[in-house]
């Protein structure tokens, strides 16, 4: 169960015993015009596979003075509909392959407008990895897209983009000269395309991803995700009675544990194509390589697809994997959606057993414990040009609704010593907010939801009601940020003579990952070649339900575009799902 990149084939293992001078000749082309980003990168030799020689070459670039990075940015080729002279030949290859040079004349002399466009607010030429995440080649209209889609982002957002268009177009250099390719990574890739052919009506004419729970696109991707686990090779393949898709792989000998993996295939309103999928296919994809190998081990491993966890038809949110830790509520059968529509029928229509729901809950002595992989859904990552994260704790949280009350009187005859207004007492809170959850270094506090009722141009607020939304990776740091914000809440509005209201919505502790496993994901990354990261994890995931029964540990896969998710922008790379499924493979052989 080896992959390109965890054997060091003949290139890597000759780059090692080579003089430096050899391997600066090796290095030639892969990054334009700047052999001193390969001359830094040999600092890390012996490079102990490639994803360890691709994170040495970001690295060299990362330590750079921002006028070398300038000039490697400006090093790059506009890119151009036809044949350019000054080319290097693997910019000339990349662009044909593109298709830029068969663009239509409407499509060249668009390229042509906001290159010029881009080139003048930035001041360097606009870079795209043309091959694209899947490395088969964009299209001219792809690029077009983005194209425009950059033109809008900050000097320092789009300049730290062009630097990982940069070490992508690398990446796909260094694979033609290894001649290695992400074979699974890309067929892991072509399974998220494959499953967001379902999406739901309002949402699929426009081209949007949207899967809520139990419409007919989230009942249609379930029997996919059936079919796909049987045609890997899961001894046993089901749909529970919440619409929960398992996948068992049967251990050497009965009686052994089972690895629980898996994650979400919903997805929230026009979101991205990878958010909690992700953890689904990369076990798959190692499930299907140990069928195909006939291959046992001494664990069995259970992959299971989360049928609900985003919250966005019902209120009741993770209800798939509190139904497998006995969590799942009797009375959240009777909620009802926008259209009235309870659960419970719902449930019915899609025909699923709502009498065989008690009976989801797993036994935690049968499970040596449970991993998600997931797309990281934050920048921390692509900012460091690191493919995984090893998560150490899922975020403690807690959420409040509340309501400043002022008076509400007339804007121009109520002098400014004399008002009661609502929304001056809240900036002032705001203002506080983010100072506080700033000074602990890695806890979050959010408002996300603002209103002004009745709220008129020339009235003074009477009220004000908005949320927040606040993350820590321990119960106490959560605790003491909730704490001191809403003191200084309750004194503000004191202060001003505003009665104030608040109600505690969510309240959900943090989860901190399994020592013994996240060792295990350090080493399975280690193993690789690359450097551990340790991060904590900002979103909630099911692994945070899990943790109510059973030991848990997360590996976090980098996203492209600054990490975006729940947005269509959400990516990966081929290549980065290739690690996720190698960091896998490592795992189970490190557990077995
Ligand atoms: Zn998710």
């Amino acid at each position: 169960m080896t992959s390109p990149d965890l054997t060091p084939d003949f290139s890597l293992d000759w780059l090692n015993k080579a003089s430096d001078a050899q391997a600066l000749a090796w290095f030639d082309g892969l990054y334009e015009h700047s052999p001193w980003v390969g001359q830094a990168a040999l600092q890390h030799k012996p490079f102990r596979s490639l994803a360890h020689l691709k994170w040495a070459l970001a690295d060299s670039v990362s330590r750079a003075s921002h006028e070398q990075q300038l000039m490697l940015v400006k090093a790059h080729p506009v890119l151009a509909a036809k044949r350019a002279s000054g080319l290097t030949a693997a910019s000339q290859t990349e662009q044909q392959l593109a298709g830029l040079w068969q663009s239509t004349p409407e499509q060249a002399a668009q390229l042509a407008q906001w290159n010029q466009r881009y080139q003048a607010h930035f001041g360097w030429p606009f870079i795209i990895a043309v091959r694209g995440p899947r490395g088969l080649g964009l299209t001219p209209d792809a690029i077009l897209k983005e194209l425009e889609r950059r033109l809008d982002q900050s000097p320092a957002i789009e300049f730290h983009e062009c630097l990982r268009q940069i070490h992508r177009i690398a990446e796909t250099r260094l694979h033609e000269k290894c001649q290695s390719r992400p074979l699974l990574g890309g067929e892991a890739w072509d399974w998220h395309e494959w499953l967001a052919q379902f999406s739901d009506p309002g949402f699929a004419e426009r081209g949007e991803l949207s899967v809520s729970y139990l419409t007919p696109a989230h009942v249609s991707c379930a029997q996919t995700l059936r079919l796909g686990m049987q045609a890997c090779g899961f001894d046993e393949v089901f749909i529970d009675a919440v619409g929960n898709v398992v996948g068992r792989y049967h251990p050497r000998q009965t009686g052994t544990q089972y690895l629980l993996t898996g994650s979400h295939y919903d997805t929230v309103r026009n979101g991205g194509k990878y958010d909690g999928r992700l953890g689904i296919f990369v076990p798959m994809a190692c499930v299907r390589e140990l069928a195909r190998a006939g291959q046992r081990l001494n664990i069995g491993i259970e992959v299971v697809a989360f049928a609900e966890e985003e919250g966005q038809r019902y209120k009741a949110t993770f209800l798939a994997s509190s139904a497998l830790t006995g969590e799942f509520q009797p009375d959240w059968l009777a909620q009802q959606d926008a259209n009235g529509v309870t659960m419970k029928a719902a449930l019915q229509q899609a025909g699923y057993r709502v009498a065989d729901i008690a009976r989801i809950r797993r036994d935690p002595s049968q499970y040596l414990g449970f991993v998600e992989i997931h797309v990281e859904q934050g920048p921390v990552l692509h900012h460091r040009h690191l493919p995984l994260g090893i998560v150490t704790s899922i975020n403690g949280s807690v959420r409040y609704l509340i309501e400043i009350s002022g008076t509400a009187s007339h804007a121009g005859t109520s002098p400014m010593h004399q008002r009661h207004d609502a929304v001056a007492g809240f900036a002032a809170f705001a203002v506080y907010l983010e100072e506080r959850a700033r000074r602990d270094g890695d806890s979050v506090a959010t408002i996300g939801m603002l209103h002004v009722p009745q709220g008129s141009i020339n009235v003074v607020p009477g009220s004000c009601h908005f949320s927040l939304d606040m993350r820590a990776p321990t119960d106490a740091q959560r605790d003491a940020l909730a704490h001191d914000i809403l003191q200084r809440l309750r004194d503000i509005c004191q202060e001003r003579a505003l009665p104030l209201k608040i109600e505690e919505t969510v309240r959900a502790s943090a989860a901190p990952s399994d020592p013994g496993l996240q060792q295990r994901w350090e080493h399975a990354v280690t193993r690789l070649g690359l450097p551990i990261h340790r991060m904590p994890s900002g979103a909630g995931h099911d692994a945070m339900k899990l943790h109510h029964l059973l030991p848990q540990a997360m590996l976090f896969v980098r996203g492209e575009n600054q990490g975006i998710s729940h947005n269509p922008l959400e990516s990966t790379t081929a290549d980065d799902m290739q690690l996720a499924i190698d960091t896998f493979q490592s795992l189970i052989e490190l557990l077995n």
